[in-house]
């Protein structure tokens, strides 16, 4: 089946040996899975969910049993006091954007010490000038950058010292930056550390692609409020969009009422009929989110073979489903988004092309034959057009198409 598309024979032998290779790091992911598996399916039994649950609610969306319960089932898995769960946040950096301006005030400081946020923040933050960004309210920014991948412990210790700062924000994916992303036990760490110097400071983290890489969620470690896209783990490739918020309920709250108006918080909204895909999405997330870094430790083996720089490498803890891999070299980045297109199920037969896209700094290039639109839970592969020329591929609803995906991609790049 694989000469069918296209994927030559002395590739195929070279993927059965990596497989062997990868095997225990597979075994390994899914007794992750097996665990998150059992969480999720405690979450749906503690909350008695039903048939009743899948109910819609129209207009201003009063007593939507479904929806709230819904949101009791996230807290649940994610060890959150109160959960946001909502088709009304349109993408994670809605999301982001509602929390922010949710809980900090004028003349308040947010502190990044991951270096500078994911690039779709810049104009919310306004680090690009917007006249509706946080700055253009008075809200200053600060970030401290990592130093070799890991947090600056002294430069952060002596800020907090310095003056109020009222929201710390971690980022755990890497974005679009060459780093490492930052595993549970960093995290962690720093939080401790945090704690030891400020007690009340906002620590709120950036938990993109993170969901269910783990055991645990960065509430359990003590971070303060989580936001993540239902289009990306949570959603597992069947919530249809939406983005969540969840951990402390005063900061729950304060968000829902940014989200909607105050005064009305939680209690409006409609759900318009997704409660049903957005439970059926989280009892599949944690084995979509296996497949998903089954796929990218096979594509890390499979491209450090062909010489090329990965990051993580294949037996790396990961923190996220995020695999790059350099090409230094922009027409080898562009084949093999290309060739991840080509092994889509959706617009297979579409080539994309680098493009200016809205909120990115640089021409990008994305693969992504998505059943819903932008879901990087399902297989895709960007990269902005600089060096060193990164791919940053991430997804894969099932191993096998995965796998697939992966193939095509090298053999549309090496030709
Ligand atoms: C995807 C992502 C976001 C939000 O992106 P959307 O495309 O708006 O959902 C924010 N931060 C990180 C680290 C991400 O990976």
């Amino acid at each position: 089946m694989y000469k069918k598309f296209g994927i030559e024979d002395n590739l195929i032998e070279h993927s059965k040996n990596v497989e062997k290779e990868i095997e225990p790091i597979f075994k390994e992911i899914d007794q992750v899975c097996e665990y998150n598996s059992l969480k999720v399916l405690q979450a749906f039994q503690n909350n008695k969910i039903s048939d009743m649950h899948f109910n819609q609610t129209t207009g201003y969306g009063y007593g939507d049993v479904g929806r709230d319960t819904c949101e009791k089932v996230f807290a649940e898995v994610l060890g959150a006091e109160d959960a946001l769960v909502r088709g009304q946040f349109i993408s994670g950096t809605h999301a982001l954007t509602v929390a922010l301006f949710a809980f900090l005030r004028p003349g308040d400081t947010m502190l990044s010490i991951t270096g500078k946020p994911y690039d779709t923040l810049d104009e919310v933050i306004g680090i690009v000038e917007n006249p509706s960004s946080l700055k253009s309210f008075g809200v200053n920014f600060e970030k401290i950058e990592l130093v070799n991948n890991e947090f600056d412990y002294e430069a952060i210790e002596k800020r907090l010292k310095e003056g109020k700062v009222n929201l710390i924000e971690i980022q755990r994916s890497k974005g679009y930056s060459t780093r490492k992303s930052i595993t549970l036990d960093k995290l962690e760490k720093v939080i401790k550390h945090i704690r030891n110097v400020d007690k009340d400071v906002i620590i709120m983290i950036d938990n993109c692609y993170c969901e269910f890489v783990n055991t645990e969620e960065p509430l359990e470690v003590g971070a303060d409020v989580i936001v993540g896209s239902l289009i990306k783990n949570l959603g597992g490739g069947i919530a249809p969009n939406g983005a969540y918020i969840a951990g402390r309920r005063d900061l729950v709250n304060l968000a829902s009422e940014r989200l909607t108006a105050p005064g009305e918080g939680k209690e409006v909204g409609p759900s318009l009929g997704i409660t049903k895909l957005i439970l059926q999405g989280l009892f599949m997330a944690p084995s979509v989110v296996a497949s998903s870094l089954k796929t990218a430790v096979f594509a890390s083996k499979m491209l450090e073979e062909l010489g090329f720089d990965v990051e993580p490498k294949f037996d790396d803890k990961r923190a996220d489903i995020v695999q790059t891999i350099n090409f230094n070299d922009k027409n080898k980045l562009i084949k093999y988004c290309q060739g991840i297109q080509m092994g889509s199920p959706i617009d297979s037969n579409s080539i994309p092309e680098p493009w200016d896209m809205p909120g990115y700094t640089d021409q990008v290039i994305m693969a992504a034959g998505a059943f819903t639109q932008g879901s990087s839970i399902e297989l895709s592969c960007d990269g902005p057009i600089r060096p060193p020329y990164t791919a940053f591929m991430q997804g894969g609803l099932t191993y096998e198409y995965g796998k697939l995906g992966v193939l095509k991609a090298v053999q549309n790049m090496i030709g």
